[in-house]
């Protein structure tokens, strides 16, 4: 890597970290300010003498990204406790997972920030920054917090395909595109796991989430999200030459 490149990366970086002491601090929305805050007050027995983040969380991952995983909001006793995005649940387990066989991370599991954890040309995020009551931000809460993906997606010049986990994730990134590149086509592309669509100056690739409710019913398997995983790569690599 040249010393530009290198420079240029940094610049990145520091803009990155900028952006998400600003997410971290938001108290925009009271509902979901008082519920992150509940679940930290009151936390499951497994989880009883953690300190919570309790605030909202940012993206995180390779400043250089091609590819972008767009999640619903961070989980009451995941990201909402860890600080990071799909960390410390199931959900982040089995995409961790999944990014690791496909060279996307350096590492298969996901506890806590500073686990080692890295990705590599891949960057998590998620539509909402704060845990919502039974995962389900309000319309006023969600374009509340819209702004903070337009500002990631335009602090992230390499990237090329978002992949979407996700019927909220996909509507969130439809209107991201929007926001950079004017009105969408009408009819709006419909979400559906393996769904592709132009969206602004990305490709938008669909997937179900991967929560406990469809990884253990099978209906999303290991297998499912590595075919997404193999044809956002194909997209991103395509792209490049
Ligand atoms: S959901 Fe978004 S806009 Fe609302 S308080 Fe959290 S970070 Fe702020």
């Amino acid at each position: 890597m040249t010393d530009a490149s290198r420079e240029a990366i940094a610049n990145l970086e520091a803009r990155l970290v900028a952006l998400g002491a600003e997410i971290a601090a938001c108290r925009a929305c009271p509902r979901l300010v008082a519920w992150r805050e509940e679940a930290a007050a009151h936390p499951p027995a497994r989880f009883r003498g953690e300190r919570y983040w309790a605030r909202p969380v940012p993206g995180f991952g390779d400043p250089a990204a091609r590819i972008l995983l767009l999640g619903l909001a961070p989980a009451k006793d995941g990201g909402n406790r860890t600080g990071r995005v799909f960390t410390g649940d199931r959900s982040g387990d089995f995409l961790f997972a999944a990014l690791h066989r496909r060279g996307l991370a350096s590492q298969p599991t996901s506890t806590r920030p500073r686990d080692g954890l890295e990705l590599r040309g891949a960057y998590v995020a998620a539509a909402v920054r704060c845990a919502p009551p039974g995962n389900q931000p309000r319309p006023d809460e969600r374009d509340r917090c819209a702004p903070y993906l337009d500002r990631e997606l335009a602090a992230l010049p390499a990237l090329r395909v978002v992949v979407a986990l996700g019927a909220f994730a996909w509507d969130a990134a439809l209107r991201a595109a929007a926001s950079i590149r004017g009105p969408l086509p009408r009819p709006l592309p419909r979400f559906a796991h393996g769904a592709e669509a132009a969206a602004g100056p990305f490709v938008l690739i669909g997937t179900y989430h991967p929560s406990q409710q469809n990884t253990f019913t099978g209906r999303l398997t290991p297998a499912m999200l590595d075919a997404v995983l193999a044809r956002a790569l194909a997209i991103a690599e395509a792209d490049r030459t």
